[in-house]
C-alpha cells in the first residue's frame, strides 16, 4: 500500500520559478504515473511531487531530468532555488534579473558527482550518479557543505514578491535609465524559523548591507557565502542559520570580515522606492506586446477536485496554447507569450473548467498562502494546506460583514514555527503549535518589510477566525483614512490580552 513511509517528495530547482511548456506537460504527465496526481508549486518558486513511491523513484527522476529540469540544489545545507520576480518581461527590466537568478543559481550549485539527490525529511536517501561536474574538490562549499539550507532571492524595486527580506542573501537590481543591471543592492541575514519556547530562534528581517557593482557581486555573494561556511554555527542546528551568525556578530564585524576576504567594502545602499506585494494575478501586457495570465492557486496545489479543474485546465491551456509557466513566490501560476487573440479562448478554456479569474476571488483567498505541512511534510504539528480553506472562507464571511473584504489582507498558514509559508511578516500569521492549536501572529507588512508580533498562542483552529474578529472591528472603527489593518496595530500596539497586568 501507499505507506506514508515509503513514499517520497521531489523538489525541483527552477531559478526564477520558470518552466518551458514541455516541461510543465511532462511535470503534469509525472504527477499522474508516479506521484499523488497533484503538482504543488511551493513558496520558493519550485514544484514538488508528492507521494511518489520508493520503488519507481529512479524512474520518476529520470523522467523529470529528461523534461531537463533538476532537482540538485532544492534540497540539502546548500543554496536553494533562487528566486526572483515572476513576471514576464513587462518593461526591459524583469527578463534581466531572471537571466542573473540562472546565472547565479549555476554559480552557486555545488560540484558534486551526485546529480540527483532526494531527500525525505531533511534526510539524504538517494544520490544518483549520473554526471560528474568539476571534480571532487568543493571551492565553494569545501567538503562539508554549508551549516544551514542558504536562500538567495533578487526583486526588482518596488516589487517585493521574492520576500528579500527573508533571504539569507537578498539582492535588488538597480537599472541605469536603458534598463541595465548596473549593480545590485545587498541585504543579508533574513529567515523566518524559529522554535517556540527557545527565544534563542526568531525570525529576522535582513539588514542593509551595501551596494555593490554588477561586476562584483558574483564576488560578494561567495564572499558572504564563505563567512557562513566558515563560522555558521555547526553544533546547534537550530542555530545554524546565517541570520543568527549575524545577530551575534553584529553587521559591522559581518562586514569587516567580508572586507578581509574579498579587498573592498560595498558602497552606500542605494535609494529605492517603497517595495509592494505584488501577486501579477489578471492580465498583463509584456514589453513585447504579448500578454500574461496570472492565475491564483489556492495554497499552491494544483489539482482537480469536483467543479474546479484547475489541473486539467492548465494542461490545456499549456498545451493548445504553448504558453511558458511561471511559478510564482505567492504560489502561484504565470502563463506567459499570449498573443491578444488568444486571450479570450484562454479564459474560456478556464471558464470551462470552473476556474475563476483574479477578479472574481476574494482578496482574502488570493492574498493567503500556507504550507504543505500533513500529510507530506515530515516537520508539521498541525494541518496547514488542508486547514486553510475552511478559515480563510470564515474570515472572508467576517470581513464582508465588516465591508474589509477589499482590503489586501495577507493570511499565512503553517504546520510548524519553520515558518514556510513566511508567516511572520504577513498581517495575520497562523504558526502550527501542537495537535490543531496555532499561534496568532498580527501586524507584520505584506511587503515583508516588517515583522508581525505574536499575539495569542495555543488557539484551537476552530477559534482562529473569533479570536482574530474583535482586531477586524477595532480596526474599522478606529483606521485613519487608507489605513492598513497592520499598519493600524502597529501604531496602537498590539497586545497579548493574557500578558497584560492586571
Ligand atoms: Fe513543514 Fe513546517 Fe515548513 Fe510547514 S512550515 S512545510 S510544517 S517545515
Amino acid at each position: 500500500g501507499r505507506d506514508r513511509h515509503y513514499m517520497f517528495m521531489i523538489r525541483s530547482r527552477t531559478p526564477a520559478g520558470k518552466l518551458t511548456p514541455d516541461q510543465y506537460l511532462a511535470v503534469d504527465d509525472i504527477s499522474n504515473e508516479y506521484a499523488d496526481g497533484t503538482i504543488r508549486v511551493t513558496t520558493r518558486q519550485a514544484f514538488q511531487l508528492h507521494g511518489i513511491i520508493k520503488s519507481e523513484l529512479k524512474k520518476t527522476i529520470k523522467e523529470i531530468n529528461d523534461s531537463l529540469i533538476t532537482t540538485l540544489g532544492a534540497c540539502g545545507d546548500i543554496v536553494r532555488n533562487v528566486m526572483a520576480t515572476p513576471a514576464p518581461d513587462i518593461d526591459g527590466r524583469q527578463a534581466k534579473v531572471q537571466d542573473f537568478a540562472d546565472e547565479l543559481s549555476d554559480i552557486l550549485l555545488p560540484a558534486t558527482n551526485a546529480y540527483h539527490e532526494i531527500w525525505l525529511d531533511g534526510e539524504k536517501v538517494y544520490s544518483g550518479k549520473e554526471e560528474v561536474t568539476n571534480g571532487t574538490t568543493e571551492p565553494l562549499y569545501s567538503s562539508s557543505y554549508l551549516p544551514r539550507k542558504f536562500k538567495v532571492g533578487i526583486a526588482l524595486p518596488g516589487d517585493n514578491s521574492v520576500d528579500l527580506y527573508t533571504q539569507d542573501i537578498g539582492l535588488v537590481a538597480i537599472f541605469d535609465d536603458e534598463n541595465e543591471i548596473i549593480g545590485f543592492n545587498v541585504v543579508v541575514g533574513g529567515g523566518m524559523g524559529m522554535h517556540h519556547r527557545k527565544p534563542e530562534t526568531f525570525p529576522r528581517l535582513g539588514d542593509h548591507l551595501g551596494y555593490i557593482t554588477k561586476d562584483k557581486v558574483v564576488e560578494v555573494v561567495k564572499g558572504i557565502i564563505g563567512i557562513q561556511r566558515d563560522y555558521g554555527n555547526r553544533e546547534n542546528r537550530k542555530q545554524a542559520r546565517m541570520k543568527y551568525l549575524i545577530h551575534d556578530w553584529g553587521l559591522d564585524k559581518f562586514r569587516s570580515e567580508l572586507i578581509d576576504r574579498i579587498g573592498y567594502d560595498l558602497e552606500e545602499f542605494r535609494e529605492i522606492p517603497k517595495f509592494e506585494l505584488e501577486l501579477y494575478l489578471g492580465w498583463h501586457q509584456q514589453s513585447d506586446g504579448n500578454w500574461f495570465l496570472g492565475v491564483s492557486v489556492e495554497n499552491g496545489r494544483i489539482k482537480d477536485e469536483r467543479d474546479l479543474k484547475l489541473k486539467t485546465a492548465l494542461r490545456k491551456v499549456v498545451k493548445e496554447f504553448r504558453t511558458e509557466v511561471r511559478m510564482t513566490p505567492n504560489h502561484n501560476v504565470l502563463l506567459t507569450d499570449i498573443p491578444e487573440d488568444q486571450k479570450e479562448p484562454i479564459e474560456q478554456a478556464f471558464r470551462d473548467h470552473g476556474v475563476a479569474l483574479a477578479d472574481e476571488i476574494p482578496n482574502a483567498i488570493k492574498f493567503s498562502m500556507a504550507c504543505p505541512a500533513l500529510p507530506t511534510c515530515g516537520l508539521a504539528i498541525t494541518e496547514s494546506e488542508r486547514a486553510l480553506p475552511a478559515v480563510i472562507r470564515d474570515l472572508n464571511d467576517v470581513l464582508e460583514k465588516l465591508e474589509l473584504q477589499d482590503e489586501k489582507l495577507s493570511v499565512r498558514m503553517t504546520g510548524c514555527p519553520n515558518g514556510c509559508s513566511r508567516p511572520y511578516v504577513a498581517d495575520i500569521g497562523f504558526v502550527g503549535r501542537s495537535l490543531d492549536k496555532y499561534s496568532i501572529f498580527i501586524g507584520g507588512d505584506p511587503s515583508g518589510t516588517r515583522l508581525n508580533k505574536e499575539y495569542k498562542d495555543m488557539v484551537p483552529r476552530e477559534e482562529l477566525v473569533q479570536e482574530v474578529r474583535p482586531l477586524l472591528e477595532q480596526f474599522k472603527n478606529e483606521r485613519t483614512d487608507n489605513e492598513s489593518f497592520s499598519d493600524f496595530w502597529n501604531r496602537v500596539g498590539i497586545q497579548n490580552p493574557e500578558e497584560v497586568p492586571a
